[in-house]
């Protein structure tokens, strides 16, 4: 992939880099990236760059961000719960010699330091077969003492907390462990398979087409302010006649999990967001929640 960068930015991003690899020692066996996404993102990166969705990897959790991560995993392969503290409310750290590692594990995670409950690694275990990797979240202790870059496969972190602005996250990563990702990234494949734009552009109509029906067959219960020829098809900002009820609406349609219909706070009123993501059954549930929510507020 060509990328096209301002010869200012390119600076930027080099001295960024080589300062980071002095800080560290990193040496030339690992790459340096500097991405988009939070950390968060990564919880799901690792397993999709690391194994396949059959495969296992030990999570050893010490605290919500280290949970959080090993959920994540479980979209993307098996990961296995090596130890948990959540049942002493996570403030401690099994020692190294008594964590149950699975001989196939891929690779095993830790959370360098949790930032919630105060729980930090003063010290690394070690994977115990030779093909695995120690891979380690140091977004809340990053660049906060040294730390030997070649005990770990990948090490991750958000910039935000120790080293600089938010939305950056850096990933340090052995570099014979890139170019195995996962085929199945979930981006525009999903939507090609779906039958194209075309398609999309139909399916979202028809999920408009519904709301808007609802709204304009509500016989000014429910009002879209919006000029008929250039209603969005993706955010269906609409209000309630009775402006009173659009609390009890929001709250009530929460309760059936239907969540996020606050509309925004510049404007107020109810804003469905209607994305791809949405099913035609999510917008089918909404329609027939407004039409019972009019049907008891006669
Ligand atoms: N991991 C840890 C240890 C964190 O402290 C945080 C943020 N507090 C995250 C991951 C998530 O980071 P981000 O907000 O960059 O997605």
């Amino acid at each position: 992939m060509r990328i096209h960068r301002g010869k200012e930015f390119e600076a930027v991003i080099k001295k960024a880099e080589s300062d980071l690899r002095r800080l560290l020692s990193i040496s030339d066996d690992f790459s340096v990236l500097f991405l988009q996404g939070g950390a968060t993102s990564q919880f799901a990166a690792v397993p999709l760059n690391l194994c396949n969705p059959e495969d296992t990897a030990d999570y050893i959790v010490t605290g919500s961000w280290s949970d959080k991560s090993f959920k994540e995993a479980q979209k993307f392969c098996k990961p296995n719960l090596t130890w948990s503290g959540k049942s002493d409310k996570y403030t401690n750290i099994l020692p190294f010699d008594e964590i149950q590692q699975n001989p196939d594990a891929k690779y095993l995670h830790i959370c360098a330091n949790e930032t919630i409950h105060g729980v930090e690694f003063k010290n690394y275990p070690k994977p115990k077969n030779n093909s695995s990797i120690l891979v380690a979240d140091m977004s809340s202790n990053f660049c906060s003492k040294p730390v030997d870059v070649s005990k770990f496969g990948l090490i991750y972190a958000g910039a935000q907390k120790n080293v600089g602005p938010s939305g950056v996250t850096i990933a340090i990563i052995r570099r014979d462990l890139l170019g195995h990702a996962q085929p199945d990234h979930p981006l525009f494949e999903d939507l090609l398979d779906q039958g194209g734009l075309v398609a999309i552009a139909q399916n979202n109509a028809k999920k408009a087409g519904l709301l808007y029906e609802a709204i304009d067959g509500s016989r000014g219960f429910y009002v879209c302010p919006v000029e008929k020829s250039v209603r969005s098809f993706m955010n269906v900002p609409f209000t309630l006649q009775r402006s009173e009820l659009e609390k009890k609406f929001i709250e009530e349609a929460a309760k059936e999990r239907m969540v996020q219909l606050k509309g925004h706070r510049s404007v107020g009123g109810v804003r469905a967001s209607i994305y791809n993501a949405m099913p035609l059954a999510g917008v089918e549930k909404l329609v027939s929640f407004m039409k019972d929510f009019q049907a008891r507020h006669p």
